[in-house]
């Protein structure tokens, strides 16, 4: 199995790190002032864990773009903390996302590939079946058919 660190040099080569200059959240509400506050002008390898873990279920509030953008920084921090809410809300999200497919082939498989890894690194996840059907769900979602 590869590690987390292979993992996260693999999402850094398909997410190339860039800071994203476009409307993070489209709200106007405290929260998503917050939002804007904190991912603004961000490359997402610049995003705080500590940053995470505060808006860990933020990622419904963010513009595609920026969804696109920052989605691999949740991942990454899974990647470290797989039992974290972080991984949690990235997980739940990806199962119903509406923007799978403005991501690439190849993004997408690095990221079915992470998130397989967060759930077997996962003690808890690994034998419970709702998250095993959680994780097929999203395999189902986000795996390329060719072709397609
Ligand atoms: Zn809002």
């Amino acid at each position: 199995m590869s590690s987390p660190a292979d993992l996260s040099k693999k999402l850094e080569r398909v997410f190339p790190p860039e800071r994203f200059r476009r409307l993070v959240a489209a709200h106007d509400c405290e929260e998503c002032d917050a939002i804007r506050a904190t991912f603004s002008h961000k490359a997402w390898t610049d995003v705080l864990d500590a940053e995470l873990d505060a808006h860990d279920g933020v990622l419904p509030l963010l513009t595609p773009e920026a969804y696109c953008a920052f989605l691999p920084a949740w991942i990454r921090r899974g990647l470290w903390e797989p039992d974290g809410g972080v991984a949690t809300m990235a997980l739940i999200n990806m199962e119903s996302s509406e923007h799978v497919d403005r991501f690439t082939p190849l993004q997408r498989t690095v990221l079915l590939e992470c998130v397989q890894h967060i759930h077997q690194s996962d003690p808890f996840r690994v034998q419970d079946e709702e998250s095993l059907r959680e994780l097929e769900s999203i395999q189902q979602r986000w795996r390329h058919e060719p072709g397609q």
